[in-house]
């Protein structure tokens, strides 16, 4: 029956089965792996998103903190009465717009009276009052302008205060204008712009809104320029705080709005415009905080206790925008405040957030809450909430790179896939070495079946002839005492051969064992190398072989001389067995620089290029038709190259098939 399961092809598939058993169960850690990976890698995001948001709600927190200090050390530096402390919140972009009041409820900053509110009326001379009485009742009623002239007039010369002028030359520019002397008039509203604009009337109104009112009335192109001038000086008046703001100011800055929007654009008309834009910021200041203020001041707006900060507590606008609050703090002198922007302040927190070291990189956004945000939050989109105070606004926080999970899990993926190459890789080699390993070994098996028929067969020969000629000595067969002499030679010779042939397996089975242990000692290899040509002389005649022996004198070196003769005789019956047509021998002995050379050169059959490695090997023999008679055992060369080893030396061969071959012993000289 054939054995249909080697021993070869059972590793092989033990192997095979390791390979795919340990490959699959790879595969299934890996694809587990790389799943939980994924989890994880979404998880960790997550996290950081998570505390991400908390340290932007604190961060934030701490700003608005922040900003409620910075703003009371400037109130205390600049004692709130200095009216131009206001400019330094400019400093402070946060910072939208400051309010400062006193403690009747008025508002300091932005200036803005309410009539009636804050003047103090003024006693005007009984005889101004009258003349001023006779002037109204001929302008109004009679319309005698000239006879109401007159009486104004008359009466500004008993005015006593700038007041009661002022209201004088209010009149009668307006006479002018109903007369139709607008040049006139138009000096007149000028004077009171130029010398009186601060004041105002018994209730408090600036008379400076009338002159600018009349002045875009006049209906006069030359004057345009003029009236730019007075424009911006009244307006610039108004942003200082200097005239106060009052509910007729949005009136009056849209009728000069419309007036600009006549005239081509010049600089002046832009500086007119800005200015009545900034005033108006005053205007929606005051109209989006005055009555919540009023009502936190007569403690009726409960919400804004809510979250406070320091002293300071939050009002929204009634504009129901919601990325602005005013911060207020009724507790001092002076009740003060100050709206901050959501934007600026959200950005400023964000740059201090982009400093964060997070291992993944998150953007943050300014979302208004739609009550659904809360939804996405799996998307490893994040929406929290981060101030009470803007609770109308959510942050968003994102991935900057929303692709970053499926990158990281396809580099763990072809880190995997490199790895499982890699392994089969390895696998493979261990495969290939396998097999090979199997192939040796039969070949080795072959080797040594070989050797065991070689050996009977070495062993054979020598016995024969040994038998042989002793029966001839011990029947009496020789007649002449020289024949006996040569019986008795063969005998001891073949005998050499068979001891030589013994000590090669013998020193190959030592070496097997780690058994072999050399004697080195200083030796004359002139002598040796004399002595051993000597004892192969028997063979070298009778195979009529003609030696050529080139041997220095005096050569020592440290050698074992048993092994290092035997390695010389293995060498030269090698080159008597392997010699067919020329039988030549050349052996030399060369000393040359620290080394020493001993060459056994012969020219028999050679050995292949391919083979030359191989001939050391343990029972190998080169297959050629020339030595199929020679016999052998395989281990000649492999016992003379240990030998040559353990004395520190070399053998190296050189070899051409048909022409020859050379051995050379290296050895190194005594120094
Ligand atoms: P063997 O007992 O077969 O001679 P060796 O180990 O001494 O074993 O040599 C191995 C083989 O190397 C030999 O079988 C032979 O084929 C080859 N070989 C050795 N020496 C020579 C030589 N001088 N010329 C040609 N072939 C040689």
């Amino acid at each position: 029956m054939i054995n249909f399961f080697t021993k070869e092809s059972k590793l092989i598939v033990i192997f095979f089965l390791t390979v795919i058993i340990l490959g699959s169960v790879l595969v299934y850690l890996s694809i587990n792996n790389i799943s939980t990976y994924r989890e994880l890698t979404e998880k960790k995001i997550s996290e950081e998103q998570r505390d991400l948001a908390k340290q932007f709600s604190t961060d934030f927190q701490n700003k608005m903190e922040e900003l409620v200090a910075t703003f009371e050390r400037l109130i205390k530096k600049d004692s709130l009465i200095n009216k131009h402390w206001f400019k330094n919140t400019d400093a402070i972009p946060e910072i939208k717009q400051a309010i400062v009041m006193n403690k009747n409820g008025v508002f300091l900053w932005p200036h803005f009276t309410f009539a009636n509110s804050s003047v103090k009326k003024e006693n005007s001379p009984l005889i101004y009052l009258n003349k001023i009485k006779i002037a109204q009742q001929n302008e109004f009623v009679v319309k005698d302008y000239n006879t109401a002239e007159a009486n104004y007039l008359s009466a500004l010369k008993t005015a006593k205060n700038a007041s009661d002028s002022t209201y004088v030359f209010n009149a009668v520019s307006r006479l002018y204008l109903k007369l139709g002397m607008n040049e006139k008039a138009f000096k007149m509203y000028s004077k009171i712009l130029l010398e009186f604009s601060y004041t105002t009337n018994a209730s408090g109104f600036p008379y400076a809104y009338f002159s600018v009112n009349q002045l875009l009335k006049i209906n006069d192109p030359s004057k345009n320029i003029e009236i730019q001038k007075l424009l911006k000086l009244f307006l610039s008046d108004l942003s200082d705080g200097k005239i106060p703001l009052n509910y007729s100011t949005s009136d009056l800055l849209a009728r000069i709005l419309e007036w600009t929007a006549q005239i081509e654009k010049n600089k002046d008309i832009l500086k007119i415009e800005e200015l009545v834009h900034h005033v108006s910021d005053y205007l929606t200041l005051i109209n989006n905080y005055k009555t919540p203020i009023e009502e936190f001041l007569n403690g009726e707006n409960l919400k804004a206790v809510d979250f406070p900060i320091g002293n300071y507590n939050m009002l929204k606008p009634v504009s129901g925008i919601t990325d602005e609050v005013l911060l207020f703090n009724k507790t001092g002198l002076n009740p003060v405040g100050f709206t901050i922007d959501l934007e600026e302040l959200f950005d400023l927190v964000k740059q201090q957030q982009i400093k964060n070291q997070t291992r993944f990189e998150n953007q943050i956004e300014l979302v208004n809450y739609n009550g659904q945000n809360y939804l996405s939050n799996s998307d490893l989109i994040n929406f929290s909430e981060f101030s009470p105070i803007f609770n109308s606004h959510q942050i968003k926080i994102s991935l900057k790179n929303e692709d970053i999970v499926n990158e990281y899990v396809l580099k763990r993926k072809m880190l995997y896939g490199i790895g499982f190459v890699l392994l089969l890789g390895v696998m493979s080699f261990g495969l290939i070495l396998l097999v090979q390993n199997v192939k040796r070994e039969k070949q080795m098996e072959r080797l040594r079946a070989d050797f065991v028929s070689n050996v009977t067969h070495e062993l054979k020969t020598p016995l024969t002839s040994i038998q042989m000629f002793a029966d001839s000595i011990l029947l009496g067969r020789i007649k002449s005492d020289i024949d006996l002499n040569r019986y008795a030679k063969v005998i001891v010779k073949e005998s050499e051969k068979l001891k030589r042939m013994i000590n090669n397996i013998l020193e190959f089975s030592r070496k097997e064992n780690d058994k072999l242990i050399y004697q080195i000692k200083e030796t004359n290899l002139t002598d040796l190398v004399n002595i051993t040509i000597e004892e192969m002389n028997y063979w070298l005649e009778i195979s009529n072989f003609k030696v050529i022996i080139e041997i220095e004198q005096d050569v020592w070196a440290k050698v074992d001389p048993e092994g290092l003769k035997q390695a010389l005789s293995n060498l030269i019956s090698n080159a008597i067995k392997y010699s067919v047509d020329t039988k030549k021998l050349i052996i030399r002995l060369i000393k040359k620089e620290t080394k020493i050379f001993i060459e056994i050169e012969d020219f028999g059959i050679g050995i292949p290029k391919d083979k030359l490695e191989r001939i050391f090997e343990k029972f190998y023999r080169v297959n050629l038709k020339e030595n199929e008679t020679t016999s052998g055992t395989g281990l000649g060369l492999t016992v003379t190259k240990d030998i040559i080893k353990a004395q520190n030396g070399k053998l190296l061969v050189e070899s051409t098939l048909g022409k020859g071959s050379k051995f050379t012993i290296v050895l190194n000289l005594i120094s």
